[in-house]
């Protein structure tokens, strides 16, 4: 391995050079309190910028091993190490000098959810952390000087003060794994306790705006109580005993008047698959892992999905039994998204009313005296929701301000009042008792059969032009795969744009190692999870990344399921 004085050595040596000249210092360095891979040399000032790997050894960075000995630990320590090293580098980084990304030292940058990533990895061996670095030019020229500034001031001292134990702030640090590993227990403990979600006492659920995921500012928020008939005491490893609000198993209407926050509720409900970071104000608001959104999407496209538990005799004889089409309609859409999630096995399901289907959700007594059924190829999602617990053990949490029907299916009714959820499950009934509902329940026996699908790997084609492989992401809600770009905009359960990156490349692993035209996309999933939960992220690709997030089975799934090209067979 070569030392550190003789990149320094290069460096000079190529200073007011073309360009390409920078490719000699690919390699590694012994820099004696660490070692630095530079593994990949960006062509030109303006290509995505160089990627460079440092590990300190043991010896050096010195975590001690309560921060990393189990999984739940060392994801905490991980996503706090990445945060630390992104800050350094705003701290001591110059930034941009020259031409491009001249300058640029980056990180991947986590929002408010502690994620597995690959930015920073520890192991007993050491810690490593995964940067990209833009080499500085003047126009093409190689500015050797500053990328020595670079490698030899800059970098060290983010290592120094984000990699090492002795210089991180030990409470802060504590406090992060701790609470990533009480969310984690908790989540666990949410089944035996006959639970779904939890919300406790004081959790701040608004954010500070649409754009802004940082909780709403103390003054203006009011902290969550729970309803006393809901309140629950469960016993956290590090926090100890924690009190909030339990919502349990079945089916849980949120009512109340517009504005009063129930889609705030739910959103926290959403995010709740995902633990967060101290101060967030929904850390300890914890939802079971197999929570699915479910949402209207018109204009999404459905391959082959058996919708008939929602929708039967379309006009012209359409088929529902394999329902395709480029471009759903509301209702359809809604109904393929419930399908899909449970065909991927969803616990749970989170529906607003604000993003759902009128039609899908509600036909009221009215309109069955105007539309008779057999004119109606929709059975709504009120006379399924029951069934749907009963015959495959699925709750539903529902938003719903504006059908008081829903009374009779619910277990339970939270009410929102300026923020404050009250248990009305007593009144509800009441009231469903003295105005009965003069809808017919169309909903048939049973909720019908979940037909799976196995994806056929032909149908999904990763090049483009002369490039065999061309995967990019463009955004958090956006996949250029192959020539096709996948629209992942109503997929709300992505928090993190690694997430989109790794769900780009798992489609690809998923295809390669998994798909055989036979396979249930079920166990698709199981096998890519299994896999990683082996492995890690880096199985999803032949280079070392630091910008994957770890997504879930769900999200994988609906980018599949939105593959412009997608073609599937049914397996009964
Ligand atoms: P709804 O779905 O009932 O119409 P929302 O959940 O959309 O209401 O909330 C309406 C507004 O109130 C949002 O701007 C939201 O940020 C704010 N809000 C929600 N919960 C709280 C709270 N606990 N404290 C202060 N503001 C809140
Ligand atoms: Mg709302």
């Amino acid at each position: 391995m070569r030392s550190g004085e003789d990149l320094r050595r290069d460096l000079r040596r190529i200073d007011g050079r073309g360009y390409p000249a920078y490719r000699a210092i690919a390699g590694q360095y012994d820099f004696g309190r660490y070692l630095l891979y530079i593994d990949h040399v960006q062509a030109d000032p303006f290509a995505p910028p160089s990627r460079v790997r440092v590990e300190v050894l043991e010896d050096v960075a010195r975590f001690p091993e309560d921060t990393f000995f189990s999984r739940s630990r060392r994801v905490g320590l991980c996503d706090f190490l990445t945060r630390r090293v992104a800050e350094a580098i705003l701290r001591v980084a110059r930034g941009r000098r020259g031409s491009g990304r001249s300058g640029q030292i980056a990180i991947d940058r986590p929002g408010q959810e502690i994620l597995e990533r690959t930015s920073v990895g520890v192991t007993w061996e050491g810690v490593e952390a995964r940067l990209v670095m833009g080499l500085p030019a003047q126009g093409r020229r190689v500015m050797g000087r500053q990328a020595e500034a670079m490698f030899f001031e800059e970098l060290p001292e983010v290592v120094a003060c984000a990699l090492c134990f002795d210089r991180l702030d030990r409470a802060g640090l504590y406090a992060h794994v701790e609470v990533n590993e009480d969310q984690d227990a908790l989540r666990e403990r949410l089944d035996d306790l006959g639970l779904v979600a939890f919300v406790p006492e004081g959790a701040v659920l608004p954010r500070r705006s649409g754009v802004d995921d940082r909780p709403m500012r103390a003054e203006e928020a009011v902290p969550f109580v729970s309803p006393p008939s809901l309140r629950v005491a469960v016993e956290l490893p590090n926090r100890g005993e924690v009190v909030g609000m339990g919502i349990p198993g079945g089916i849980t209407l949120i009512v109340g008047g517009g504005y009063h926050g129930k889609s705030t509720l739910l959103r926290a409900l959403e995010v709740g698959v995902y633990n967060h970071i101290p101060g967030d104000g929904r850390e300890l608001a914890v939802t079971v892992a197999d929570a699915v959104k479910i949402r209207a999407e018109d204009g999404r496209r459905i391959e082959g999905v058996d919708i008939r538990p929602f929708i039967t005799n379309l006009p012209h004889g359409r088929d529902t039994s394999a329902f395709c089409t480029e471009d759903a309609s509301g209702s359809t859409s809604q109904a393929a998204n419930i399908i899909e999630a449970l065909e991927a096995d969803a616990a749970l399901l989170l529906i607003d009313e604000d993003t759902s289907a009128t039609n899908f959700m509600i036909r009221d007594h009215r309109m069955q005296e105007l539309v008779v059924k057999e004119k109606e190829p929709i059975t709504p999602f009120i006379d399924k929701v029951r069934l749907l617990y009963r015959d495959l053990g699925v709750s539903t949490v529902l938003v719903v301000g504006g059908s008081g029907d829903y009374f009779d299916a619910a277990d339970r009714v939270i009410m929102m009042d300026a923020y404050c959820p009250g248990d009305v499950s007593r009144e509800a009934g009441a009231i469903a008792q003295r105005h009965r509902a003069r809808r017919r329940a169309e909903g048939g026996e049973r909720f019908g059969r979940v037909t799976v699908r196995a994806p056929v790997p032909g149908s999904i084609d990763p090049s483009r032009g002369r490039r065999e492989v061309s995967i990019g992401v463009r955004d958090a809600h956006t996949i250029a795969f192959g020539e096709q770009t996948i629209d992942l905009s109503a997929v709300e359960q992505i928090v993190d744009r690694g997430q989109t990156e790794a769900i780009g490349n798992a489609i690809l692993y998923a295809r390669d190692r998994y798909m055989d035209g036979r396979r249930p996309l079920r166990e698709v999933l199981e096998r890519v999870w299994a896999d990683l939960d082996e492995e890690g992220l880096d199985v999803l690709s032949s280079r070392l990344l630091g910008c994957f997030a770890l997504p879930r089975r769900f999200e994988l799934a609906a980018a599949i399921n939105r593959f412009r090209t997608l073609r599937v067979r049914q397996v009964r």
